[in-house]
């Protein structure tokens, strides 16, 4: 996110709780003005800002499904269920990252322009699933039991046809909604990830024409917009 962005994000009814979040500053010397911006936290444990992270996530499936399909692609759900033996969201995810570049790569040579976003599902008694919006599928059955399952990842228990963008937006919410409301979140698991290939929402703002720079912690925020007040510049906040 661009800090017009997060200067966006600030001005929806959500806005960050999180306690000593950075600080920037910008100086714009043709108007002798001095402005400060407190980006959101963004954390996925904040409250608000899991719930802007969502928001976020659920129009970007949105857009990527509408811009594939008019690619010329089909979208898929598919869901990959730990291995059998794994009872540990911990172990789950070593094996996952282990296996996932191999993986990729067949995937890739089976779906030409393969694009996904996956959201990574906890469940209580330590199992985990990942789920998938995708733009393909993998050409078999035994290969879908087989391939993750060799790389002892999991097996796909799940793929299905979507025919329309928000039921991909729907099912993206879905699970980021379990992942929130989830307060024993490993703190290196990621909650969603997307390929590299699917589409990014436009930008809906401009850059910012100011050079923002970070405050250090502990300033004296007050004290210090006085000094700026007092050789003549206007402090604005937001
Ligand atoms: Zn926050």
């Amino acid at each position: 996110m661009s800090y017009i962005e997060h200067l966006f994000a600030l001005s929806e009814k959500d806005v960050c709780s999180t306690q000593n979040r950075a600080v920037l500053r910008a100086i714009d010397e043709s108007q002798k003005t001095v402005l400060y911006i407190r980006p959101v936290c963004k954390m996925w444990a904040c409250p608000e800002c899991g719930k802007r992270n969502k928001r976020f996530w659920t129009a970007r499936a949105i857009y990527g499904h509408e811009k594939l399909v008019e690619n010329g692609d089909t979208m898929y759900f598919w869901t990959i269920t730990a291995h059998e033996e794994i009872r540990n969201f911990d172990e789950g995810l070593h094996y996952w990252r282990k296996g996932w570049n191999a993986l990729y790569c067949q995937l890739k040579r089976i779906i030409p322009d393969f694009a996904y976003v996956r959201v990574f599902e906890h469940h209580k008694d330590g199992a985990f699933h990942v789920h998938f919006v995708t733009n393909g599928m993998p050409p078999n059955e035994r290969w879908i039991k087989d391939a993750p399952r060799a790389k002892h990842m999991g097996y796909m228990n799940e793929a299905e046809k979507v025919r329309s963008k928000y039921k991909s937006g729907f099912y993206i919410a879905k699970y980021l909604n379990k992942a929130i409301s989830n307060a024993t979140w490993p703190r290196s698991a990621r909650r969603i990830q997307p390929s590299q290939t699917w589409p990014k929402l436009p930008e809906n703002a401009p850059e910012s024409p100011y050079d923002w720079k970070l405050i250090a912690f502990g300033t004296d925020l007050d004290r210090e917009m006085n000094v700026w007040r007092k050789r003549g510049y206007g402090v604005q906040t937001f």
